[in-house]
């Protein structure tokens, strides 16, 4: 029943109207289970009153006194709303800024409580906009006090009331879903026990509390990370299950000869893993990792052959429709050299699209290439065989799955040009086995990376007519900054029209986004050609992009691109034989911190290095750029801090799923029920 309930929206609730329901629902609280994890940011010690003569400086605090004095003040220009307030012993001032109109209604003599913080002024301690709590309002003092993360519209104490009725009516007799053996095992409390541990503390120590490692914290962090983790053992487990296509491998030695270079000893290795695995009847699922020019692309186009030699065909898929074009773009020549039939699928591409579909459906094309729309509808191979997902991590882990559930089971080839950090790997791709390309192709001179500020950029402009001078040519990026393509393209025509004239002598172009996709190919054909000097981009040329003789890159407004993407960029230099240059231009109001995270990627090109920085500074979600695919978006856990607790769930649900590979039992009955709420 209680599990019923849980699971029940959070309109259900007392006081949760539709409007109410709604901000909860923006902020990803849809549940009453939701609203469980949606854990205490802080907490307020109003455990007990604080005599006014006891209050230091500095101090957080719950006082209660008299209304000695209210009256209107007004040092400068604003208006100020102070009381003074005084019991047995003491008296402080509380200020009001703008004088509300709820302090109106006080009137000298009233009994009043308050907590704020105060701090030492010219003759009382005072405090501005402390908390007044009302008669009535008792509910929220006497205890450790949550403070929940901010929620647009609905107000701090409107957020505790919601919980708190939830935690009073639910949280009572709930079941757990967590098996008792695990919960022994790690120490960790009932989850009824805990929710209401963690919102209505009452045995916590709060020097616990604040570092978040009271038993009821850890075992919601636990529950978190165990719920993905399990959706990740038994996904393996469903895997390894599973029959798989096994694909005969023969006769590479006439294939590299078609190719314009030789693999790589990193490359080579990796490619063996792989077709290691397309061997086996298994269905592969493997991630392969490598730097931004490492040359992913040659072995998943190897790994795709041998598919189409074998009667298979191949999706290829990247994370945006552009992305699918550039790759279309820019594997047309290898696939061509190997002999196989690409086209292109987007959404964008009317009518047509239905003549490829048909001839995906025929066999007649052995790869196509498009988002992960590919997967997902309306398209039906005829015989699929090797699914490559590029840039992995943009994807949701739980993806993979639904090919499973459209009845087949092809080799799925992932890979990634953002090296992982290990405790992220390990939540994303748990599930995963993982090859690593770690070296480049020969004849890559490092790229000088030099930070500019924005007062400096006609130093940068004489490095650039430099380059340019020497017979190189140019790129000159644009932040891509969401929602906002359209200024981004603005921008950037923008400054096409200033280096032209700041340039006279040379050919610039411009190139964006929203072009079509045939301008964007004659552009990019005519910089291959170099009929063009500084080619002016929004960051369409993120990837997929090989130009040797482009030597040269200038990022503007540097500090708005993460680490990891600057890194990306700048591997479109350095492709030649000649040394390339990367100069970041930062605007001027660039934060002390981002300057910081600009000195590193000048310092290092260890993509790995930089990753892990990325991380730190930027968190997870914002890092792998998977807020829209719902991953790395906990309530309650971080997995930075958490990465102990995220380990430890990891064992235990990986070790769940080897003695029970599909939690038959029905002990496990709520525990599914769970799992498949979330995912
Ligand atoms: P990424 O790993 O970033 O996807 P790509 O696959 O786009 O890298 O490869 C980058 C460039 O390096 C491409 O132009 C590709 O043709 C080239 N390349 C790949 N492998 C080799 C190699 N072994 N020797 C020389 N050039 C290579
Ligand atoms: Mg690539």
């Amino acid at each position: 029943m209680e599990d019923i309930v849980v699971l029940s929206p959070v309109s259900s609730l007392k006081g949760v109207g539709n409007v109410i329901a709604e901000r909860l629902q923006n902020r990803g609280v849809h549940t009453v289970y939701d609203l469980f994890y949606l854990t205490p940011r802080s907490y307020q010690d109003r455990r007990k009153f604080i005599p006014i003569r006891d209050l230091r400086p500095g101090e957080t605090a719950l006082i209660k006194g008299t209304i000695l004095e209210l009256r209107k003040v007004r040092p400068r220009y604003r208006d100020i709303l102070e009381m003074l307030i005084g019991d047995e012993r003491g008296i402080i001032s509380a200020r009001w800024m703008g004088a509300p109109r709820y302090l109106f209604r006080f009137r000298k003599g009233e009994k009043i409580i308050l907590f704020g913080q105060f701090r030492m002024a010219a003759k009382r301690l005072e405090t501005y906009h402390p908390e007044i709590i009302e008669v009535g309002h008792e509910w929220e003092i006497g205890r450790l006090t949550p403070v929940y993360p901010e929620i647009d519209g609905i107000s701090q104490r409107r957020v505790r009331r919601i919980v708190m009725d939830a935690v009073d009516r639910f949280a009572h007799g709930l079941k757990d879903p967590l098996p008792a053996k695990i919960r022994e095992a790690r120490g960790l409390p009932e989850l009824g026990q805990a929710i209401r541990e963690v919102h209505l503390p009452c045995q916590s120590r709060p020097e616990d509390l604040r570092i978040r490692r009271s038993p009821a914290q850890r075992r919601l962090i636990f529950d978190e990370f165990f719920v993905l983790q399990l959706a990740l053992a038994l996904e393996r487990s469903k895997a390894a299950r599973e029959r798989g296509i096994s694909l005969e491998v023969q006769a590479l030695k006439g294939l590299y000869w078609s190719l314009p270079f030789r693999l790589t000893g990193s490359q080579t290795r990796v490619l063996q893993e792989i077709l290691r695995d397309m061997r086996k009847p298994l269905p592969m699922n493997r991630l392969l990792q490598g730097d931004v020019g490492s040359g992913k692309t040659v072995v998943a186009l190897i790994a795709a052959w041998v598919a189409v030699r074998n009667g298979y065909q191949v999706a290829f898929m990247a994370p945006t429709q552009l992305l699918a074009e550039q790759h279309y773009l820019s594997t047309l020549e290898l696939a061509r050299r190997m002999n196989l039939k690409p086209a292109l699928l987007t959404s964008g591409m009317g009518p047509d699209a239905d003549d490829v579909r048909d001839r995906v459906n025929h066999g007649d094309i052995d790869i196509l290439i498009g988002t992960h729309a590919l997967i997902q509808e309306s398209v039906r191979f005829h015989r699929l065989g090797l699914v490559i997902i590029d840039e992995q991590h943009r994807f949701g882990v739980l993806q993979r799955g639904r090919l499973r559930q459209k009845g087949i089971s092809p080799h799925v080839l992932s890979m990634t040009a953002t090296p992982i950090p290990r405790t992220l790997g390990l939540t994303l791709y748990g599930d995963l086995d993982i090859s690593v390309i770690d070296e480049l192709p020969p004849g890559r001179k490092p790229i000088q990376t030099r930070l500019f500020h924005e007062r400096d950029r006609s130093k940068v402009y004489a490095i650039l007519r430099e380059e340019i001078g020497m017979g190189r040519q140019a790129y000159m990026v644009y932040p891509l900054i969401e929602e906002s393509e359209k200024i981004e393209i603005k921008d950037a025509t923008h400054m096409a029209e200033e280096l032209r004239s700041v340039f006279s002598d040379r050919t610039i172009a411009l190139i964006h986004g929203r072009m079509p996709l045939d301008q964007r190919e004659g552009i990019m054909g005519a910089f291959k050609e170099r009929a063009i000097d500084i080619l002016v981009s929004t960051t369409v040329i993120e990837v997929g992009i090989d130009i040797p003789n482009a030597t040269i890159m200038v990022i503007e407004n540097a500090e708005r691109f993460g680490l990891s993407q600057i890194h990306q960029l700048r591997g479109r230099v350095g492709r030649g034989v000649h040394p390339s240059k990367c100069l970041l231009l930062a605007s001027y109001r660039k934060t002390n911190e981002a300057g910081r995270r600009l000195r590193i990627i000048e310092k290092t090109t260890d993509g790995f290095r930089i990753a892990e920085e990325d991380l730190a500074i930027r968190g997870p979600g914002e890092f792998l750029g998977v807020r829209q695919s719902g991953f790395c978006q906990f309530r309650t856990a971080n997995l930075m801090r958490d990465a102990r607790i995220l380990s430890e769930a990891r064992e235990e649900a990986f070790s769940l799923v080897d003695t029970h590979p599909r939690l038959a039992h029905s002990t496990y009955n709520l525990l599914r029920r769970m799992f498949r709420e979330s995912s």
